[in-house]
């Protein structure tokens, strides 16, 4: 039998974990990416010896991109971030972040009957049932759940650093609360040299199992048999034609759109996803002025910082390199770098002599789309197979049922992975028994 021809459109880490899955299983694959790098929003860069990440990267060890990942043989190396030097921001200060019983009862970020309150919450977050909270928001669900303003300004910051999302009025409380748990179930991963080892591991699976991967190859339209209801391939911006059984579209809401131009469905979903966006700057320091603060959380306004070094191998020796970040979204979309600036003057004072490299990045999309309280939560995301067009596949953090960010991305391959492999695999053994 002849083997399915896919080409994936989009090199991040969503379409090469796709391509990878898929020329594993037997399908010739040809991966197209526009820039002439792998890795999209996945890729690393050097600075004096410190590598980069595009904004603060953390893999959820109870996620599926590891899942995926390791079904791959991919296998990242790198260190969960040390909660002994975490501290809330509030008010400028760093305070006692609160993350266990003991730091709990002596924070001075909440008052008594506020720590009774997160006390149980969180005692009980694990046992949550999220399904039935898809279409509620955030914010409607910390309003009805937490009486105290202090409380709720705790889990408020707590969903922003596991979602990304400070948008609490369009975030479904289902999906929020689901990410929380696979944040709080086993934490994070910084990985050892940043996240392009990952996209290097995963792009050379693909290339060992078969896998074409074309750079500055700029998909100009997926070419559709007549009548518009199957893919017959994609076509290039160079003009050339390249037939596909099937085509898996691993851009945002709005590549996807423009690569159907006459799809009206494609274009709404483009028009009504709300992307996920984030403030960051990224620091190398010679030396840590205080190496015993390496993460604030901001309770009073939606800050990060975070030193990645002080876990995983990123920057030179004695160095540190840190990320710090502002969510945005909601009523606040803009951020200074001076704003950024200032959480490092609470968390790192005298960072400024130490600075070795730096880099700001005003708005970085984090995720494509948001899962949305108004369309259900995470069961409400447009699905991975478009049902309208028959062999078009999507892949993205904003695609699919399950997971958030990288986790979405990946679970998302995977998903086309059983549609045209195992859903194979299946129709042949059904068709041979029958
Ligand atoms: C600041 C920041 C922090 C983040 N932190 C985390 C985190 O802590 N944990 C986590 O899990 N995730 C995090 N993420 C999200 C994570 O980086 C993304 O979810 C993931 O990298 C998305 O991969 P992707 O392949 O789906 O999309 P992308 O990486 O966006 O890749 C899409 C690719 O498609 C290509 N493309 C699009 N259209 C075409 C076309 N017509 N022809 C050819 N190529 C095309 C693009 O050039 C791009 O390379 C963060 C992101 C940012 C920006």
């Amino acid at each position: 039998m002849q083997a399915t021809k896919v080409a994936v459109v989009g090199g991040g880490l969503g379409g090469l974990s796709a391509a990878a899955l898929l020329a594993r299983g037997g399908c010739e694959v040809t991966l197209y990416e526009r820039s002439k790098h792998l890795g999209g929003r996945a890729r690393t860069t050097e600075v004096e010896g410190f590598r980069f990440n595009l904004g603060p990267h953390a893999l959820y060890r109870a996620g599926a991109a590891l899942r995926v990942l390791e079904r791959l043989g991919v296998r990242p190396t790198g260190g969960i971030p040390n909660q002994a030097g975490a501290h809330a921001l509030l008010g400028g200060r760093l305070h006692t972040l609160p993350r266990g019983a003991v730091t709990l009862m002596t924070t001075d970020v909440l008052s008594l009957a506020g720590k009774l309150e997160v006390a149980k919450l969180l005692a009980g977050l694990a046992r949550i049932d999220t399904q039935p909270l898809g279409a509620l928001s955030m914010r409607e669900w910390l309003e009805t759940r937490l009486t105290r303003k202090d409380s709720r300004a705790l889990v408020a910051a707590l969903i922003r650093v596991s979602t990304y999302c400070a948008d609490l009025e369009a975030l479904s409380a289902g999906a929020a609360l689901k990410q929380l748990q696979c944040a709080t179930a086993a934490n994070v991963l910084y990985v050892d040299g940043g996240w392009s080892t990952l996209v290097d591991a995963v792009a050379q699976r693909g290339r060992e199992a078969g896998a074409r991967l074309e750079l500055s190859a700029r998909v100009e339209g997926v070419v559709l048999q007549a009548g518009g209801q199957r893919v017959e391939g994609v076509r290039l911006a160079d003009g050339t034609v390249h037939r596909a059984d099937a085509v898996v579209l691993a851009g945002s809401p709005a590549d996807v759109a423009a690569l159907v131009p006459e799809d009206a469905v494609l274009a709404r979903e483009a028009r009504e996803a709300v992307p996920v966006h984030a403030a960051t700057l990224e620091l190398g320091l010679s030396a840590l002025p205080r190496p015993d603060a390496l993460f604030a959380l901001g309770l009073d306004g939606p800050w990060y910082a975070s030193v990645h070094s002080a876990s995983a191998k990123l920057a030179p020796e004695g160095g540190a390199m840190v990320h710090v970040a502002k969510y945005l979204g909601g009523t606040d979309t803009d951020a200074s770098e001076a704003q950024l600036e200032a959480v490092m003057d609470a968390l790192q004072p005298g960072w400024r002599e130490k600075v070795v490299a730096r880099r700001f990045r005003p708005s970085l999309t984090v995720s494509a789309g948001l899962p949305r309280a108004a369309n259900g939560g995470l069961s409400g995301r447009p699905t991975v197979s478009v049902p309208h067009v028959g062999g078009l596949y999507r892949v993205g953090d904003w695609v699919g049922e399950e997971g958030m960010l990288a986790d979405a991305s990946l679970a998302s391959a995977e998903a086309v992975e059983q549609a045209l492999v195992q859903g194979n695999a299946a129709s042949q053994r059904r068709a041979a028994g029958a």
